[in-house]
């Protein structure tokens, strides 16, 4: 008989040991989908208040469909992964015009929506509307790449298939949501990365990693190439008046729609100077006096890690009164409280202490 994950005692020990988070509590299909998108790429404990404060900002998905973005990715800064909140946005304004504000319970149909890939589909699908959808996240990869002993790169087709098959067979007509979330949960608290807690887990009998003692050797990894640093110099330029101009990303791409400070890439071979220069000749059409370094801040994306470093910058007086840049995005000239009501990027909100005294004394 082929291995399938014991669904009985997954669920007594979820039913026991599974913690109660906010959206566990909830019916709603909206709630669920949004907890399921702030939750891809993101801690739970990070998740919590954004997704309370999300939920009592926009209750319905009729009410975030009807927001201003500005708005949105504001209650959305500092979560990450903005592309996740964008699509949401757009998804939500397809329910409210397509499918009269409901939430879609048909797969096919819900699964057209813009940011639904299979995981979500799954996930949503069986958490909210009861289908046997079985959901493969980072989590369940782990436990399943154990539970199998799987040597095949967890991360390559023949792997991602392989985990698939499992969950397939195991998923339960009855509860097939709580299924879902019992294998996240198991992998998120028991079956962690390093140090699992066999002793605790439902299904350690039939583990083939923990019969071999080699829980930690799976799920295979294949080899990664270092991640790439880039240095980045952005711009404060500050007018007498202690305001800093600050720029809109465009709509799409990485860091859609928020704010930052105007600058751009060192390229090889450039000084830090030469880079400000360039890059705020070509997005504002305008000429700086490089003054003096304000601070560095780094962050790491998915892919590669910046270090942006910031300069105070002067301008001339003509520019002072343009309201947009070369290819047609909004500027502004902000004072020093004003920054915290827009969304910026988290590496330019690491700035902004920084930069304050500057703007308080200017
Ligand atoms: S027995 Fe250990 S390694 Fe196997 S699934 Fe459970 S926690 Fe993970």
């Amino acid at each position: 008989m082929e291995r399938a994950i014991d669904a009985d005692a997954l669920l007594a020990w979820y039913d026991v040991s599974g913690r109660r988070l906010p959206w566990r509590l909830s019916k709603d299909p909206y709630a669920i989908w949004l907890s399921e998108v702030m939750l891809q790429q993101t801690q739970v404990t990070t998740v919590v208040p954004y997704y309370q404060r999300f939920l009592k900002a926009f209750p319905t998905a009729i009410a975030l469909a009807d927001a201003h973005e500005d708005r949105v990715l504001k209650m959305w800064e500092g979560l990450g992964y903005y592309n996740r909140c964008h699509n949401l946005l757009k998804a939500m304004r397809r329910v409210r015009d397509d499918h009269g504000g409901q939430v879609p319970g048909v797969p096919e149909i819900f699964s057209a929506l813009p940011g639904v890939g299979s995981y979500t589909c799954a996930a949503v699908q069986s958490i909210a509307f009861g289908h046997q959808m079985a959901a493969v996240d980072g989590n369940v990869i782990r436990v399943v790449s154990r539970f199998l002993a799987m040597e095949e790169v967890a991360a390559s087709a023949v792997g991602k298939r392989r985990v698939q098959q499992l969950v397939d067979r195991s998923i339960p007509r009855r509860r097939p949501g709580d299924f879902n979330q019992a294998m996240m949960e198991l992998g998120a608290t028991v079956c962690t990365p390093k140090h699992p807690a066999c002793g605790r887990c439902p299904i350690a009998e039939s583990c083939l990693a923990k019969k071999e003692g080699k829980q930690e050797a799976f799920p295979v990894k294949k080899r990664r190439n270092p991640v790439p640093t880039f240095d980045v110099a952005l711009a404060a330029v500050v007018r007498e008046s202690g305001e800093v101009l600050i720029q809109k990303r465009p709509a799409t791409g990485h860091l859609a729609g928020m704010w930052e400070f105007p600058g751009g890439k060192v390229l090889d071979g450039e000084s830090h100077e030469q880079a400000l220069c360039r890059s705020l000749h070509d997005e504002l059409g305008l000429a700086v006096e490089v003054k003096g370094a304000v601070g560095v801040a780094s962050h790491a994306y998915s892919h590669f890690k910046v270090r942006v470093f910031l300069y105070l910058c002067r301008a001339s007086e003509s520019f002072q009164k343009v309201r947009q840049g070369r290819k047609g995005q909004p500027v502004s000239w902000v004072v020093a409280g004003g920054l915290d009501a827009l969304a910026f990027p988290a590496v330019n909100r690491k700035l902004f202490p920084l930069l304050r005294p500057y703007l308080e004394h200017s």
